[in-house]
């Protein structure tokens, strides 16, 4: 016998109530059964996972509460809505993280040749080597690598994995050697590669947590150059 089909809104609605633990996303008292979900935007037709946030009774009706016609008090922003739910969610998931630690280098990390030496990749790829600290639950990695050489984006097309398209599944332990290749140009002056790191770690319960970005800089193209470390990004983001 076939399975009934649960809604993809019933779905939604058991992730959130997970993420929170069943606690109001507002004033973050526990609800058990007590608890709605409120459409922050006020068009319940959009059941999308950012407009949605759990609470109590009490604080469904105060955030239904305020007339834009008769203002009275000070309106709840939907920014203000927005942090409080991700203050209870990260409450309630933050035991679920564990770190993941992203290096870039002109070595392979793992192959050394006859001498002992790390070898070298070819010129144009790159190590990235993928580590979790975790010793105990798997966790899902978000990476989006954005390139640029000489403050002009690299106009390439990076892997699923490194593009940000597919996830990487680490479990506990798991280093990864993984290398992308990128079109860099040999011989200018000066020499500057920079990839900027825009990633995210997605816990056992599903959710995201958004990490910092940083990146990579590769300034000196002498045989024994490597990336350094920079914990910053300079340009917008596209
Ligand atoms: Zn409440």
């Amino acid at each position: 016998m076939e399975e009934p089909q649960i809604p993809a809104k019933e779905e939604t609605r058991a992730k959130l109530s997970i993420w929170c633990a069943r606690h109001c996303c507002f004033c973050g008292r526990a609800c058990t059964t007590n608890m709605e979900i409120h459409h922050i935007d006020g068009n319940h037709s959009n059941d999308a996972e950012d407009n949605l946030i759990p609470v109590c009774f009490d604080c469904h009706g105060e955030l239904g509460h305020y007339n834009a016609n008769h203002p009275k008090g000070y309106k709840y922003r939907e920014r203000e809505i927005k942090s409080r739910r991700e203050q209870v969610y990260e409450l309630h998931t933050h035991k679920y993280l564990r770190p993941v630690d992203i290096i870039i280098s002109n070595w392979m990390h793992h192959v050394r040749d006859e001498k002992g030496k790390l070898k070298k990749r070819e010129w144009g790829d790159f190590s990235c080597t993928v580590r979790t600290l975790s010793l105990d639950i798997p966790v899902k990695l978000h990476l989006c690598i954005k390139p640029y050489q000489d403050k002009a984006p690299l106009e390439t097309t990076l892997g699923d994995l490194y593009s940000g398209v597919a996830l990487w599944n680490l479990n506990p332990s798991q280093t990864v050697f993984g290398h992308f290749e990128l079109p860099i140009k040999k011989g200018q002056e000066p020499f500057l590669v920079r990839v900027e790191i825009f990633w995210s770690i997605i816990d056992v319960l599903d959710r995201t947590h958004e990490m910092l970005p940083f990146s990579y800089v590769w300034d000196d193209p002498e045989p024994e150059g490597d990336w350094w470390y920079d914990p910053r990004v300079i340009y917008p983001q596209p």
